[in-house]
């Protein structure tokens, strides 16, 4: 009996240290998928988890490699490389960089470590604001301990079920802020690791990079989530990658371009994709979801342009524009998708409209700069 109970302790407390384990490995962990052939995704499974991860896109041709948003993360950076390893013999010729944002180029140098042959392609915009103040101001946050002092505070609002603006916690983001609290460990352990890799070959409008047999189109259709996203469409395959010009199933709006980020997915749409691979988030393969994004968009620059023109402070805009018809669409009314609907969407988004229509930068790219 004793030894019973021991056994079934001994079993549980195993049992305890694998999830215990794989819950701290497995943070930065791709599934990957063959979407055509020698196109392959690799996609983190739940794509709100904290720090969010970028889907990064493998294209072999026939005499080389492109690895599309290689990584945001030195581990995921090394999960790439190890990828590419495992599929072909082929070296990587080029790292495409959708946008400047950290997460899709930060934990890129393992792949250049690698295959030290690889030149960085991404719009002009993108290596400004690499080698520039947005890439700094981010810089500087971390050092000063931004991801940390998060986790801090998160860790304090589940003490005291309140978040951070005061309102109250549902019982059921409990959990993934809990996790959000253990997983900072392993975030901050890549910090060290990461490098900025400005590109080292830049576009304006579009650029064509031969694989051998395969070539692959890089577009800029405009301002959208950035003032340098850029687009790869895979034309043989019917494959685009979009950056975060969509994400799903929550899209990101810090210091965007919502009037002309709709018309910008018009033309992705135009595309015609089979398969349209987000910056983060599940594949899209109708335009369903695209258009309800450009629906919100048109629906928030329309109303702040509206209330700019009346002469309304950002203050009173932030509190007027109203997102009743398309937040439940997004949100499904799941309590985390909710939480982050506000902080990733409709909190940064309404400035970024305001910006807009005053004339304000949105990408600083010095520290004065109006
Ligand atoms: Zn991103």
């Amino acid at each position: 009996m004793i030894a019973l109970a021991r056994a079934t302790f001994v079993t549980a407390l195993l049992l305890v240290l694998a999830a215990h384990a794989h819950a701290k490995n497995d943070l930065f962990d791709l599934e990957w998928k063959e979407l055509a052939p020698g196109v392959h995704v690799g996609q983190r499974p739940d794509p709100m988890r904290y720090p969010v991860v970028c889907n990064t896109v493998i294209v072999i041709g026939s005499d080389g490699v492109l690895v599309f948003d290689g990584g945001g993360f030195p581990t995921q950076g090394d999960q790439v490389a190890a990828k590419v390893k495992a599929l072909t013999p082929k070296p990587v010729k080029f790292i495409v960089i959708s946008h400047w944002h950290g997460d899709h180029n930060r934990g890129i140098s393992p792949i250049l470590d690698a295959y030290p042959g690889a030149q960085v392609v991404g719009h002009e915009f993108t290596k400004a604001a690499m080698l520039g103040a947005p890439m700094q101001r981010i810089h500087k946050a971390e050092v000063a301990g931004d991801a940390r002092d998060t986790a801090e505070a998160i860790r304090k609002a589940l003490a005291d079920n309140k978040f951070l603006d005061g309102s109250p916690l549902d019982p059921a983001e409990r959990p993934f802020f809990e996790r959000f609290v253990a997983d900072n460990v392993a975030h901050q352990a890549e910090l060290a690791r990461m490098k900025i890799t400005p590109p080292t070959i830049v576009f304006d409008k579009e650029l064509y990079l031969k694989l051998g047999d395969r070539t692959v189109e890089l577009r800029h259709f405009g301002p959208a989530n950035t003032k340098g996203d850029a687009v790869m469409l895979l034309r043989d395959a019917g494959i685009v990658a979009s950056g975060d010009i969509v994400v799903a199933p929550i899209p990101y709006a810090f210091g965007s371009y919502p009037s002309n980020w709709a018309d910008v997915l018009k033309q992705i749409k135009a595309t015609k994709y089979r398969v349209l691979v987000p910056g983060h988030g599940p594949l899209q393969s109708d335009a369903a979801y695209v258009d309800l994004l450009i629906e919100t968009l048109q629906s928030v620059a329309h109303q702040v342009n509206a209330l700019v023109t009346q002469g309304k402070s950002l203050d009173d805009i932030s509190k007027a524009v109203d997102f009743a018809k398309v937040e439940q669409r997004f949100t499904r009314n799941d309590p985390i998708l909710k939480r982050f609907f506000d902080l990733f969407f409709k909190q940064p988004v309404i400035p970024a409209a305001y910006n807009t229509a005053k004339g304000i930068e949105n990408e600083k790219l010095t520290e004065d700069a109006k």
